[in-house]
């Protein structure tokens, strides 16, 4: 089989080292590359970084196979995912107001996402209020779980099986009032229909793959494979941070670094001097 994969940076800032090591990997395992734009978070994504991502492809000379996916193109998907999940019963209206809620539009780096205290699963459904208030839709994990025969397990690029427990899932938002789709929803409608094969990404985002397997089941869509990757930390263990200084690619183009000899470096897994990978 052809393996796709895909690199789905979200448009919120320059990228660094560690995006260019994740789309270097992307570049190497996939015989079809795709290039798809995570702008679902009206209050972070902008356009220019955008512009960013592209200048920063084409100095690294990884050329992206077809156009870019843009996640704000699609929400009409997403609408769609959601509605067959509202049919089958399995997600609920959500009227918190807390920053979790915020942060659920772009992927939960570091961790598995905040636990829930189910305030609002088992309201009774209340249309007036659902049309008077902002709400967010979120996924009953124990009934998402039950529907699905137990928690899927996925399998990584190297052949390991994981296994999923319930205590990985929580009640995560799928929607949200003023943006029609979270991370996990909208990631795992787009891999299913660009036909990604294989995930390739940091393995700081493994926690968000038990949910993502869940709700593939519970959408009928296909299974892929999944290859975390260690991160690029800066020798002495910190993250590429902006905090931190990390060096944004677009800096290293700047300072005359030749960017195919870097992403081709990267991906056999060499590293510039001061970098080294490790797992989170
Ligand atoms: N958009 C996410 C990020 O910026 C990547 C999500 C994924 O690869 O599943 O890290």
């Amino acid at each position: 089989m052809r393996v796709i994969t895909r690199f789905a940076p979200s448009p919120t800032g320059r990228l660094h080292l560690g995006h260019a090591y994740s789309a270097a990997l992307g570049r190497k395992h996939g015989a079809r590359w795709l290039l798809r734009i995570e702008d679902l978070d009206p209050g972070r994504a902008r356009p220019e970084f955008v512009v960013g991502i592209r200048e920063d492809l084409a100095w690294l000379e990884l050329e992206p196979d077809g156009a870019p996916i843009v996640q704000s193109e699609r929400t009409h998907l997403y609408a769609a995912a959601l509605d067959r999940l509202k049919a089958q019963g399995l997600v609920y209206p959500c009227f918190c107001t807390r920053a979790d809620i915020a942060a659920s539009l772009t992927a939960p780096h570091g961790d598995a996402g905040s636990a829930y205290a189910g305030t609002c699963r088992g309201l009774p459904d209340d249309p007036d209020r659902r049309a008077a208030t902002p709400h967010s839709w979120r996924l009953d994990a124990a009934k998402a779980i039950a529907a699905a025969g137990g928690v899927p397990g996925w399998i990584e690029q190297d052949g390991s099986r994981h296994e999923g427990s319930a205590a990985m899932i929580g009640d995560a938002i799928l929607a949200r009032k003023d943006a029609p789709s979270s991370y996990h929803l909208a990631c795992v409608v787009d891999d299913a229909d660009n036909g990604v094969s294989l995930v390739v990404r940091g393995a700081d985002l493994k926690p968000s793959t038990p949910v993502q397997r869940l709700l593939q089941v519970l959408l009928g869509l296909p299974e892929p494979t999944y290859l975390h990757h260690p991160l690029v930390l800066h020798d002495d263990g910190r993250r590429l941070a902006k905090r931190d200084q990390a060096p944004t690619l677009a800096a290293m183009r700047e300072a005359g670094v030749d960017g195919r000899a870097l992403a081709d470096a990267l991906g056999v897994g060499i590293l510039p001097t001061g970098y080294r990978l490790a797992l989170p």
